[in-house]
């Protein structure tokens, strides 16, 4: 593992020094090859949710700057799908070579605006930089029927195109890597982007794209920043925007939807999760008690997939409950420029923190019982304190809302049946583990739980080889893997008269 000062020149970082000096781009947002200020000169603030401060400025885009990225991804859309997948292919390795050379400075600006732990912001770039080489690799390895006389005389055959202009709409949890999900694919396939990055964490989008220049032909890659309303909302309405891609929440979901509809866009949707994970009679209990923390508190409980309800059979309830509040008092919570060794830092923003502040206090006078923590730290930035909740009913709205903090709430159950049902009576359907020693058990689970992604012993671990995406009110169409081309590809048909 690196240390502090290997991510940071000086300890207390300025990075408004450090982004004139390296990266000016970054207070700038980049459109059609060029970086440009918002059309009305707007622009808008980004904090260090570990100390409160302001750490850059940025662009306040609208319409009108949409429209603009909108038309650059156009017009560079015919050349770029021209590429061969080969030659998508190598640019898309050079892209991936880039980001593993600035790793560093990336997981370090990662850092400094989401607040998490230095070490898992490596840990994500890392992973973007896979991400962009199998997609590179997969890009050439598109698939399809084989085209055949299905009709006496004519010669069908199948052509897998590019959708066109895609709108991409990212959260502030993951920015990098939420976004290489979606980038990625996009333009293996051959399509061309208007990415937007969350409000709050466009730095590395930023620094990302500056890595782009001279590897992409302008137009290709767009990042314009601004909030959902103004330009993620723009986007979905665009007419010349072919597909809208979001990651986010349900209602984000919904809205973009409703606004896609209207020019009939390809809609792809990864939004919010709430996942159970199953405890089941015969389970390891230490093992699972371990793996219950690691996935409830990952990215202080801000994760799609994060474990927050957890739903535990008569049999192992009481020591479950035993195991887990040690354990939770162990995690390591603090800034991550002072700690190489943190677990988990602040949530995102005040408003976040207010926000599972809100969710702590209406559970108070109900029978929810706080074991661990339960407050904010008494520290600047937007800490709350990792937190265990037991005593929670079915019903209670911190067991059937997405909190996106680090609560962890235990519910007992009859029995194995009984955890499997109450695990599936929820709107959201991305994520779920199930806890257990018996391969049938295993398999029922996985069977019977209405999830997109199913873990048996173990919670969280995706790959790029492999689908990620949800069932219900969690969206539809794939992050990650093969299908995710498909997602960004359309399928067209062609005949051909074979008669001269
Ligand atoms: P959010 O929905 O508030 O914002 C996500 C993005 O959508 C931001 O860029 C935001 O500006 C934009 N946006 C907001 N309102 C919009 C609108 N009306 N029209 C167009 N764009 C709009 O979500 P968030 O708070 O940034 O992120 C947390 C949510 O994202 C959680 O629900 C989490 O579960 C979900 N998420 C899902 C996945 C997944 O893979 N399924 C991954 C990460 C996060």
């Amino acid at each position: 593992m690196r240390t502090c000062e290997e991510y940071s020149i000086q300890k207390e970082f300025d990075v408004s020094t450090d982004q004139r000096t390296e990266a000016p781009a970054a207070y700038e947002q980049f459109i059609g090859g060029r970086w440009v200020q918002a059309a009305d000169g707007g622009t808008t603030e980004v904090v260090n949710p570990a100390t409160g401060d302001v750490i850059a400025r940025v662009p306040r885009s609208g319409e009108a700057d949409v429209d603009l990225a909108v038309r650059a991804a156009d017009e560079a859309r015919i050349e770029w799908r021209r590429h061969t997948p080969g030659e998508r292919s190598t640019l898309l390795l050079q892209l991936a070579d880039r980001l593993e050379e600035n790793l560093v400075e990336l997981a370090r600006l990662e850092s400094l605006n989401t607040g998490k732990p230095l070490s898992k912001a490596d840990g994500e770039i890392t992973y973007c930089v896979d991400n962009l080489r199998f997609f590179a690799g997969a890009a050439r390895q598109l698939e399809g029927r084989s085209a055949g006389e299905y009709l006496r005389g004519f010669t069908s055959l199948l052509r897998r195109e590019p959708v066109g202009v895609v709108g991409q709409i990212v959260p502030w949890n993951y920015p990098l890597m939420m976004a290489a999900w979606k980038v990625a694919p996009a333009l293996a396939a051959g399509n061309t982007v208007v990415l937007k990055p969350a409000e709050q964490t466009p730095l590395t989008l930023l620094k990302f794209v500056s890595l782009c220049e001279g590897i992409l032909p302008a137009g290709v890659l767009n990042v314009i920043t601004g909030d959902g309303e103004n330009v993620g909302a723009a986007l979905a309405r665009h007419p010349r925007v072919r597909m809208i891609a979001v990651t986010g929440g349900i209602e984000t979901g919904r809205a973009v939807a409703h606004l896609a509809a209207d020019t009939v866009k390809r809609v792809h949707l990864e939004l919010g999760g709430n996942a159970p994970v199953v405890v089941l009679d015969d389970a390891d209990v230490e093992a699972a008690a371990k793996g219950i923390v690691a996935a409830a508190y990952e990215n202080s409980g801000q994760c799609c997939i994060a474990g927050p309800r957890v739903l535990a059979t008569d049999a192992v309830y009481g020591r479950l409950l035993e195991a887990l509040p040690a354990r939770v008092e162990a995690v390591r919570v603090g800034d991550p420029f002072a700690d190489a060794e943190l677990d988990m830092g602040p949530v995102i923003s005040r408003t976040q923190q207010e926000r599972v502040m809100g969710f702590l206090e209406r559970a108070e006078g109900t029978s929810a019982d706080v074991l661990v923590g339960g407050d904010t730290l008494d520290r600047p930035g937007f800490f709350v304190a990792p937190t265990l909740i037991a005593g929670v009913k079915q019903g209670d709205e911190i067991v059937q809302r997405e909190v996106f903090g680090p609560v962890l709430t235990v519910q007992r159950c009859a029995d194995d049946a009984e955890a499997i049902s109450m695990a599936n009576d929820s709107e959201y359907g991305l994520g779920a583990s199930v806890w257990t020693g018996s391969v049938a058990k295993a398999h029922r689970a996985m069977r019977d739980l209405e999830y997109g992604m199913v873990w048996v012993n173990t919670h969280l671990p995706n790959t790029s080889e492999m689908p990620h995406g949800g069932f219900k009110q969690s969206g539809y169409g794939k992050d990650l893997s093969i299908y995710s081309l498909d997602d960004y590809t359309q399928l067209k048909l062609g005949i051909i008269n074979l008669e001269e």
